[in-house]
């Protein structure tokens, strides 16, 4: 009844459900590492604090960032934390008052606008253009005096790499502002561009996704934090420090926003992300990307344009991930994004991202990642075809696709009953016959 990596495709787009290498799984439970306590004295774990520290300079490299903080559990408290940072920096320069807005593009992933009003900033909306880039003449527009940063994701939640970037942090570091890179799907950039030459003072990296740790059903995850060097001191503590006596936790950062996580981050996750960077080496990390997009692209191209309309089409090519739009379907065939994607559960198949970015309609977010072969790639494609065929030309199976799923344990859950709190179980009882 469950459905994993192992079993087969599960291309939800954002959230990079690539194949986790076992030999990490092996590796990442080493009882030397795991049984090791948080309060042991740090002569006795040098070695796994030396993983963590060469872990770091690792992610500092692949990102261009001078310092790397591993504290952070997630990608969305990397970017509460990367807020805080901005914060703190423009507390110092006697800005606070005056300095309180985040532009973040209606193409950004949910959890910037999130992260930016926890940290006390007012979002302010960039649009995206017809390409489904940043608005370079808007962001003109509302930069000013009040922009603290501004959070970009990269690429894009449409899949598209933004063109604009240089032009964009340069626009805000003359207004004074910071430039807030989230990286959490780095996927299709690993090895090509590096946030940092591109002029981004912060970013964010989720490993579980981009260095691969399994994190269905939302964790465990960690989401590292590099900065460049004039907020360094800002990181939050401890960091994993070397001196000539050996590897050390450093808890005295001179303006550190302080501490977001129970010990030392979520280590299990870190020592996985260390073999799987270790594992493939710069050259295998540049064929990631290679073939991340390769697989994205491979894939989109043999979608049936008639049910799957392309927004943004003439920006090509998709990165690691592509959006499609099933309004064709609805307007042809009365049959929405959510009813397809439930039919492809009846095929023993995983379904793509639904309803997101919000800035597409009926969207179908896609992303096949470089660990699937080709064969996948054409079975995905075919199903995806045949089931929007079914729709258009046959009746009675398109019935059971507004129906489905009809092959699962589970049948159509009622979604908005199941977050209801008078109606929601959260756990197994025995239910009484009425
Ligand atoms: C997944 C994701 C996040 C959030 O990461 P979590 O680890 O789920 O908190 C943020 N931004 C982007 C672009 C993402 O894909």
């Amino acid at each position: 009844m469950n459905f994993g990596v192992d079993c087969g495709m599960f291309p939800l787009g954002s959230c990079t459900m690539k194949y986790n290498p076992k030999v990490s799984e092996r590796l990442g439970r080493n009882r030397g590492l795991i049984n090791a306590h948080p309060h042991q004295p740090e002569e006795s774990v040098q070695g796994l604090l030396e993983i963590l520290y060469n872990l770091s300079q690792m992610l500092a490299e692949i990102t261009g960032t001078d310092k790397v903080s591993l504290a952070p559990a997630a990608g969305a408290q990397g970017e509460f934390v990367g807020a805080l940072i901005m914060r703190a920096y423009i507390r110092d320069k006697g800005e606070l008052e005056t300095r309180d807005e985040m532009l973040v593009p209606d193409s950004a992933h949910g959890t910037n606008p999130a992260s930016a009003a926890m940290a006390g900033f007012k979002v302010v909306k960039v649009p995206s253009n017809r390409e489904g880039q940043v608005d370079i003449e808007s962001v003109k527009e509302k930069v000013s005096e009040r922009t603290a940063g501004m959070m970009l994701t990269v690429p894009n939640t449409l899949g598209l790499f933004e063109r604009n970037i240089i032009e964009i942090t340069r626009l805000v570091h003359d207004a004074g502002g910071l430039m807030y890179y989230d990286g959490a799907n780095m996927n299709a950039l690993l090895g090509r561009v590096r946030a940092g030459d591109m002029g981004f003072d912060i970013v964010h990296i989720n490993v579980h996704k981009t260095f691969s740790t399994p994190h269905g059903g939302g964790g465990p995850g960690a989401g590292p934090v590099g900065v460049v060097s004039k907020l360094a001191d800002y990181l939050p503590i401890p960091t994993v420090e070397r001196r000539s006596r050996g590897y050390y936790l450093n808890y005295v950062l001179a303006k550190s926003i302080g501490r977001v996580k129970g010990f030392h981050g979520n280590i299990g996750v870190l020592l996985r992300a260390y073999v799987y960077i270790s594992m493939l080496g710069s050259g295998g990390l540049k064929k990631v990307s290679e073939q991340s997009v390769l697989a994205s692209n491979y894939l989109l191209k043999q979608l049936d344009q008639n049910a799957y309309s392309l927004p943004y089409a003439e920006s090509t090519p998709r990165k690691h991930e592509f959006v499609v739009s099933c309004q064709p379907l609805k307007d042809k065939a009365g049959v929405r994004t959510m009813e397809i994607a439930k039919s492809l559960l009846d095929e023993g198949v995983h379904a793509p991202t639904t309803y997101f970015p919000l800035i597409v309609d009926e969207a179908l977010m896609v992303e096949p990642t470089e660990t699937e072969p080709f064969e996948n790639l054409d079975q995905y494609a075919n199903i995806l075809n045949q089931t929007a065929r079914a729709a258009l030309t046959d009746p009675v199976a398109r019935l059971r696709i507004t129906n489905a799923p009809n092959n699962t344990a589970v049948s159509k859950l009622d979604e908005v009953k199941a977050s209801h709190p008078a109606t929601l179980v959260l756990n197994w009882r025995k239910i009484p016959k009425l």
